[in-house]
């Protein structure tokens, strides 16, 4: 997943900044900003800066209720202002959107963004923060019940962040069902697994990028464990990956097995795993 930088959302500059270390953090707060979704963090900014008077925008990072898109607010590791007197501890996150009675206002890609931010916060902090919402530290309804009562579940996904794909139908000839439990794609449409000298959408394993919570070095590893599952012989010194083994890192090795694996399922080889490679390792039929 990939967080809007500043710059690329046109932040002001802060006026003044001061820095906290990772050991001071210790809990993720969650909030809500009470208006339209449509509001843009440069806006919340501005209202910060010049109603309120701070010197940035108050929180950590902000996520868009809607489109699930994550804006770097103030950032990890610089003090916020979104929870009086406990702005040291607190990473603090707003959700941009109204929480209104009777509908579910936070989408199922903002829940995943906000959970991946979660995620993301814990492994930088080495251990798991206290998930807290603002009412939990303040006298306010804030994030709102919906919000509220996610947090408090432990962030549940129930959308379709592992979509269930109907039973493979096995074809005539005895084609066995592929084996394992299916995982839905990591990367955002169009992307891919490729070499590192690729584009930004050609994803290797070489600079650890996260998607969903795990590296892309994690995801590869999973795409070629699978191919073991369904009986290739893939792994250090056997017939596939036999030299650096199933590291998750895109080179040469794993170009081969995909192209291989692509020539079996008479799918487009070209040796890059995209949605419809990695689909066809977990639902298509072994053939
Ligand atoms: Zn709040």
């Amino acid at each position: 997943m990939h967080i809007i930088s500043r710059a690329e959302w046109g932040a002001r500059a802060p006026e003044s900044r001061s820095t906290v270390p990772w050991s001071k953090r210790t809990v993720f707060m969650g909030h809500y900003s009470a208006a339209s979704a449509t509001q843009t963090p440069r806006q919340i900014q501005d209202y910060h800066m010049r109603v309120r008077g701070w010197s940035d925008v108050g929180y950590n990072f902000l996520i868009n209720s809607i489109t699930g898109h994550i804006y770097e607010g103030r950032g990890w590791t610089t003090l916020g202002a979104h929870c009086a007197d406990h702005n040291t501890e607190a990473i603090g996150v707003c959700i941009i959107g109204k929480d209104q009675a009777g509908r579910q206002d936070v989408s199922d890609a903002a829940r995943r963004a906000f959970k991946w931010l979660y995620d993301e916060a814990n492994n930088r902090k080495g251990r798991r923060l206290t998930l807290l919402g603002h009412r939990d530290r303040g006298s306010t309804s804030c994030p709102g019940d919906e919000i509220y009562s996610w947090l408090k579940a432990g962030l549940p996904i129930v959308g379709s962040s592992t979509p269930q794909p109907s039973q493979p139908t096995p074809k005539p000839g005895g084609t066995r069902p592929a084996p394992g439990t299916p995982v839905a794609f990591p990367l955002p449409a169009g992307w891919y697994f490729g070499p590192p000298s690729g584009p930004d959408y050609s994803v290797s394993g070489l600079y650890e990028r996260y998607f969903r919570g795990r590296t892309d070095r994690a995801w590869l590893r999973e795409w070629a464990t699978q191919l073991s599952r369904r009986g290739w012989s893939v792994g250090q010194s056997k017939r596939w990956l036999g030299g650096a083994g199933n590291d998750g890192v895109y080179g040469p090795e794993y170009r081969a097995l995909a192209e291989a694996f692509q020539r079996d399922q008479r799918l487009h080889v070209d040796g890059l795993i995209g949605r419809n490679t990695w689909d066809a390792a977990f639902r298509n039929p072994v053939t």
